[in-house]
């Protein structure tokens, strides 16, 4: 039932958008017809959305007596009182989308319900039709023609026809990515661009990004806190060179959000070097009643109830994947994968169980092993055409257009995988089986191994050996302090201070000894053991630079990275000649991994082939 909205419900509603964009019509037809409860949606689109935009779902559709409704302002189904702005489950909520968009183009609403007729409903510029009887399977087709035909002026400020075309692509490959369990088919002038096959995200990934990206991931899933993160992120060695990449899902909702990319973004700092940002596809499921949803214009940004919990979580969960410690394992999706079954969902919360749309739950109700069984999916192979890459907007993504057959896809999927065995077992070696040969420009250590050649940069190497033993000592509460000769006092503004003051017992905790010295001043006479040797005074300054970007970040998690990386400046520099048994020692303590990188993401160790020296002598071509 579609009823209006009281004045005092929807004055409470954060102002919504002016819809301006053919991107936004899309986003709010395709959010309208997944809170319809549909599995199969197609979206065509012609002429950058100006001409025609064209939504067909097979959800609940809507009741002739309800059509007028459509078009009416804070008309909605999905919210009715007040309090209900404080759980909702799902994407609209405000009743003004459709309404917005009917009075700015020329629009038609075609929908039956179970049971029912077809009818069909048109609106030009805002001024309703007549209902008429249509044809149509169960659900509702949406079509909006000649976008802002009545405003010239938004007309007038539109991109050219290819950037909004591919401000499109860019939200519907966040839909697919959102939704797996959707069969999605999107298609430009005619022509298929993505195609999913609602089997899950693995398959769904694959067909935005092509099937190679999945197995440059990791796979987790983590309960913590009452908060479940899972989705695939990128590994330590897979960049991308801008935040595209990136995406972000609020129980279900694909939104870009400080907290959540600040947290990732700390979580690769020492693996990824400037410009380089982490590639990931991340749910963070959560009960509604701790995220506000009804803070931003476009719905395109979420409050948190707790900023730090979130950061925290989502922080430590990746960080832990990242630095492979033991908390890893626990997080890792591996293994069999098994395909999600539709009704193995979790069940919906019971206040949204009457609704048609709260066919997607997002309430994490269950136990990590049973949650951890839910996320579990087979890497189906995809059966759609590979759309290697997308989205950097000058960059539209380049479709396969020849669909490979099932039997391919294995083959894709099972190289790929072979691929990856082996560079695993490529990148890490025992160290026992590595040779010392020698060191170049007092910088290189060479390590003979079978048929190539290790050179290892000793001073990054070593930087990421102090950084993974500092970080576990941090971690273990472990940290050797010593004590100073003469204590250092750090003298700062009252705002600092009284952030400092609070983060005393933190400080204390890794190994510090720090406590107040009147006025605004902290003074310092122990320090963890492996930081004697740095600057205290540029590493506070570093601390309180940082935080005023991550007010709502827990000191700890900073001081980890922070400690970590000024501990690795004591680190050995390129120049320092080492002895034999110095490099025997680097080399025994990284275990062979060779895949190491340095704190700050350039590699440590490369590997020369043989054959490659011998091409470069031409015996071998
Ligand atoms: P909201 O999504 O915030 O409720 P909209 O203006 O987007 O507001 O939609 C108004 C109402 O129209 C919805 O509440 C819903 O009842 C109905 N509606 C819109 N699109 C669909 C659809 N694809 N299938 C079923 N009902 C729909
Ligand atoms: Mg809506």
């Amino acid at each position: 039932m579609i009823h209006i909205l009281t004045a005092d419900v929807y004055n409470r509603i954060a102002a919504g958008e002016v819809v301006d964009r053919p991107y936004s019509v899309v986003k709010e037809l395709v959010e309208n017809a997944i809170d319809a409860g549909a599995d199969d949606i197609a979206v065509e689109i012609e002429g950058g959305g100006k001409t025609l935009i064209r939504i067909t779902d097979n959800g609940c559709g809507i009741a002739s007596e309800d059509l007028p409704r459509v078009y009416l302002p804070h008309a909605t189904s999905k919210l009715q009182s007040a309090e209900e702005l404080f759980c909702i489950n799902t994407l609209g909520f405000r009743g003004e989308a459709v309404a917005s968009i009917a009075s700015v183009s020329k629009m038609s609403v075609t929908s039956r319900t179970e049971g029912a007729e077809a009818f069909s409903l048109c609106c030009e510029g805002g001024v309703t039709g007549e209902i008429v009887p249509a044809a149509g399977d169960r659900g509702t087709e949406m079509k909006v023609e000649d976008l802002f035909f009545n405003t010239p002026a938004r007309l007038k400020f539109l991109k050219s026809d290819a950037q909004e075309e591919s401000d499109i692509t860019n939200i519907m490959a966040r839909f697919i990515l959102s939704r797996p369990e959707i069969r999605f088919t999107y298609s430009v002038n005619g022509k298929v661009r993505y195609r999913s096959y609602g089997d899950g995200l693995a398959a769904a990934l694959a067909n935005v990004y092509g099937a190679e990206t999945i197995e440059n991931c990791y796979e987790i899933c983590a309960d913590k806190h009452g908060i479940r993160l899972r989705g695939f992120i990128g590994n330590q060695n897979f960049s991308k060179a801008n935040r595209s990449y990136q995406s972000l899902f609020v129980n279900g909702r694909y939104v870009v959000n400080q907290t959540v990319s600040a947290a990732v973004t700390n979580a690769y700092a020492s693996y990824l070097m400037k410009r380089q940002y982490p590639f990931y596809v991340l749910f963070l499921d959560l009960p509604s009643e701790i995220v506000d949803v009804n803070v931003h214009p476009n719905k395109a940004d979420v409050r948190f109830a707790d900023n730090q919990i979130i950061y925290g979580s989502v922080y430590s969960v990746i960080s832990a994947v990242l630095d492979g410690n033991s908390r890893a394992l626990e997080y890792l999706v591996r293994g069999e994968r098994k395909e999600t079954k539709r009704a193995e969902r979790i069940p919906a919360a019971d206040t949204v169980a009457a609704r048609p749309a709260a066919e997607q739950p997002v309430v994490p109700q269950m136990s990590y092993a049973e949650a951890k069984k839910q996320v579990a999916f087979d890497l189906t192979p995809v059966k759609s055409g590979i759309a290697p890459q997308f989205l950097a907007p000058d960059d539209p993504p380049v479709l396969k257009v020849r669909q490979p057959d099932r039997k391919e896809i294995e083959d894709v999927f099972a190289e790929n995988q072979r691929y990856l065995r082996e560079k695993s077992v490529q990148e890490k070696i025992e160290p026992d089986t590595l040779l010392y040969k020698g060191e170049l420009f007092r910088t290189y250590l060479l390590y003979e191994t079978g048929d190539c050649v290790y050179l290892i940069d000793q001073h990054a190497a070593h930087e990421r050996l102090i950084y993974n033993r500092l970080k576990k000592h941090i971690e273990e509460r472990a940290v050797v302090s010593q004590p100073m000769l003469a204590p250092y006092v750090l003298t700062v503004n009252a705002q600092e201070f009284a952030f400092l003051q609070k983060q005393l017992p933190v400080l204390n905790e890794m190994g510090f000894d720090a406590e107040e010295f009147g006025g605004t001043s902290v003074r310092v006479s122990a320090v963890p053991a492996e930081l004697k040797d740095i600057s205290l005074e540029s590493f506070f300054r570093d601390i309180l630079g940082s935080l005023e970007t991550l007010r709502a970040v827990k000191l700890a998690d900073i001081l980890k990275d922070k400690l970590a990386s000024a501990a690795c400046k004591a680190a050995v520099k390129g120049g320092e000649q080492l002895t034999e048994r110095e490099a025997r020692a680097l080399i025994e303590e990284t275990e062979g991994d060779m895949g190491l990188r340095c704190p700050h993401g350039r590699p440590a160790a490369v590997k020369v082939k043989r054959a490659e020296l011998e091409k470069l002598f031409r015996r071998i071509v």
